[in-house]
């Protein structure tokens, strides 16, 4: 049979790329996405044969949507082999927290709470596929660490004690640490815990079940839909500042091809690690495992992101 991955916001971007590489590679692609309209149109734009792709509704703003598609997934009789958590709003320009139904700040609610659920209930879907290979891949961010320069740019990252979630992570509260709202902290705050996910997951599941847990930064894919959100002049400067100034720009094929063969590929089955390409200041676009930032690698802060993502998202 063919291997089934899910991918998490496929009608744009860097999923819609890794769908029509994992689609070439031969994989059954389920693209989890929240406008099945727009993912049917966006998969045929880029020419992914109709046979080799499935399109499932997801809303990872909200919780029970999450469990929703789970549910669904399960009805569809498929067998889990790869997740790819990879939807994600950046919204840099909004003054005042948008809410998930549930009333959590909304970019966390996506980026991080939807996949965490996500990730804690399909990992039964991954542990039951009888192939040797399963591997659940989350996209983490350059800017989710201060130790490098394009993460270095304020607002920086810090979940602080997570004072936010232990709070309940509603109104007032917009933000992890419990701290003023930042939209573009919010979103780097959520990829640290996209990365915490991914190395807790590692550290609690990979010796018992065999998966493979991993992130990667597939480099600066300046020309998604991710800006949409951005002033006009920024999103028509920024793919030139990261091609001719960092170097970091990559295209949203290549950024596909680096995600499928992190999920697919031989010399990626290594668990627990996070994945770079030698693009930015080097030339020749070798991959690597990167140290990640300092909170993203911090055992206790990872234990209590997860016990408390845990009560979140209701699981606890
Ligand atoms: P895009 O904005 O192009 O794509 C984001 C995808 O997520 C879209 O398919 C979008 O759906 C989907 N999405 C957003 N909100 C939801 C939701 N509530 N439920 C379901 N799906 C949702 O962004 P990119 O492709 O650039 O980003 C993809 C990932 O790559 C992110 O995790 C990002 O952090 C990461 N990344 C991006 C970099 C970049 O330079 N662009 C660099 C490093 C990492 P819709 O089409 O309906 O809006």
């Amino acid at each position: 049979r063919k291997s089934t991955v899910v991918i998490t916001g496929a009608s744009s971007g860097v999923g819609l790329y890794a769908a029509k590489a994992l689609a070439k590679r031969g994989w059954d692609v389920v693209m989890a996405c929240r406008d099945l309209e727009k993912a049917e149109k966006a998969a045929q734009s880029v020419g992914i044969p109709k046979d080799s792709y499935t399109i499932m509704h997801i809303d990872l703003g909200s919780l029970d949507s999450v469990r929703q598609f789970v549910n669904n997934f399960r009805a569809s009789g498929k067998s889990l082999d790869a997740l790819v958590c990879n939807a994600a709003i950046y919204m840099p320009l909004i003054k005042e927290p948008l809410r998930s139904p549930e009333g959590y700040e909304l970019t966390v609610t996506t980026n991080h709470l939807g996949h965490f659920l996500l990730c804690n209930l399909m990992l039964e879907d991954l542990k039951n596929s009888n192939a040797s290979d399963r591997r659940l891949v989350i996209l983490g961010t350059v800017t989710h660490n201060p130790d490098e320069l394009g993460g270095k740019i304020p607002p920086r990252p810090d979940l602080g004690n997570l004072d936010g979630f232990a709070a309940g992570f509603k109104e007032p509260i917009s933000m992890i640490d419990g701290k003023k709202f930042e939209p573009v902290k919010a979103y780097k705050d959520s990829k640290v815990c996209n990365v915490l996910t991914m190395r807790e997951l590692h550290r609690r599941y990979h010796e018992s079940t065999g998966i493979i847990f991993s992130s990667l930064y597939p480099g600066c894919v300046a020309e998604t839909p991710l800006f949409r959100n951005h002033y006009p002049l920024f999103q028509k400067l920024f793919p030139l500042f990261q091609k001719y100034i960092t170097g970091g720009y990559v295209s949203q094929e290549l950024a596909g091809e680096r995600v499928a063969a992190v999920v697919a590929d031989p010399e990626y089955k290594q668990s627990g690690v996070y994945w770079s390409w030698g693009n930015r200041q080097k030339k020749d676009g070798k991959s690597f495992v990167q140290r990640v930032s300092p909170q993203a690698r911090d055992d206790e802060r990872a234990e209590r992101m997860w016990e408390l993502s845990n009560k979140l998202v209701g699981l606890a």
